[in-house]
């Protein structure tokens, strides 16, 4: 009988793939050509439906993330992915301009975690709020990490970042160097697959070794060495945590010029504006210029923050421009 496992998708690029099994062990697989119809489809009305896993996996390309179906060759005892079970959620880039061309980076996540620094390197608001447009534009649960409060005080960076505390994101005000607010953001990680963001020197590494010591995150460099010579831009890179649950690195989202969101809605995408847009006077109101215009009215009031209102226009000046390009 040939040997079968699950397991979850931990990095690769489209040779090898590293895959976690359920059973803690970490294998080199490659992808069947034809991925075999997979006893991990979707049960319904107490049957299993063979067919479901079958059509996701063809259509879908693997990502990192994704819960997969082993089988070992018995005669050279390697590992092949023979199935990809169906996707909960997913992080996904589109091209700038449309559909075409969407690539999900990382699938079956639970949260975006984006982390700044409250200084050292200095905060960029407009480049956060990029970041949480993507989770939302993907349906994502959003948290906020302000690490290096050692810099500038608690009070200071809880009150610099209050308009996302505000709009529903929770905030994380943490120092690794003195060891503020690593309980909370450890336990909102444990168990979850959360997608981990955010500038360079902002202290992700550290925070991941701080929370979870022993966390091997040195593997990035294996994930290197797999692909060399192919042709492939960096990928994400799953790390187990002790109690389960992954972080996800993913370097390409750090280049949020290259993301793009559908440019109709974007307010939708900032969730303390859903409140009021269905109070502006047009249906179709963009919030820039239109009477009666619930949202600016809100911004007004003090009630939505001038600070993201004014990247939301940026945004969408943008996301315009875009789209005229293309
Ligand atoms: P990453 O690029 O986001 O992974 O950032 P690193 O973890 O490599 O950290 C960048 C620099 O910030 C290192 O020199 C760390 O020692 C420093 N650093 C990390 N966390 C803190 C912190 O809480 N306070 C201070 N003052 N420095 C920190
Ligand atoms: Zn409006």
């Amino acid at each position: 009988m040939t040997e079968t496992r699950r397991g979850t998708v931990l990095s690769g690029t489209g040779g090898v793939w590293r895959v976690r099994t359920a059973e803690g062990e970490i294998v080199e697989a490659s992808l069947r050509g034809r991925l075999k119809k997979s006893d991990y489809g979707r049960r319904e009305g107490g049957a299993i439906r063979r067919d479901t896993v079958d059509a996701a996996a063809r259509a879908v390309k693997l990502a990192v993330g994704d819960a997969v179906q082993l089988e070992r060759d018995a005669r050279d005892e390697s590992w092949a992915i023979a199935g990809i079970e169906p996707r909960r959620s997913r992080l996904a880039r589109r091209a700038p301009g449309g559909g075409w061309g969407e690539r999900v980076v990382a699938a079956n996540v639970d949260q975006v975690v984006v982390v700044f620094a409250a200084a050292k390197p200095e905060p960029h608001p407009r480049m956060l709020d990029r970041f949480l447009v993507i989770a939302e534009a993907n349906e994502l649960a959003a948290r906020i990490v302000i690490n290096k409060v050692d810099l500038v005080g608690e009070a200071a960076a809880e009150a610099r970042f209050a308009d996302y505390a505000r709009a529903g994101y929770p905030l994380h005000v943490t120092s690794v160097a003195e060891r503020i607010g690593l309980d909370a953001l450890r336990e909102s990680l444990a168990g979850r697959s959360s997608v981990l963001t955010g500038p360079s020197g902002v202290g992700k590494s550290s925070l991941l070794n701080a929370l979870f010591p022993g966390l091997d995150l040195r593997v990035g460099a294996i994930s290197e060495s797999v692909n060399k010579g192919r042709h492939t831009t960096v990928g994400a890179y799953a790390h187990p945590l002790p109690d389960g649950g992954f972080v996800i690195d993913t370097p390409g989202l750090r280049e949020v010029g290259m993301w793009s969101v559908p440019s109709e809605h974007v307010d939708l995408l900032f969730p303390e504006f859903r409140p009021y847009v269905s109070h502006c006077r047009f249906a179709d109101c963009s919030h820039v210029a239109e009477p009666d215009c619930a949202v600016r009215a809100a911004v007004e009031r003090g009630e939505v923050s001038a600070a993201r209102y004014e990247s939301y226009r940026k945004l969408r000046d943008e996301l315009e421009e875009a789209s005229e390009l293309w």
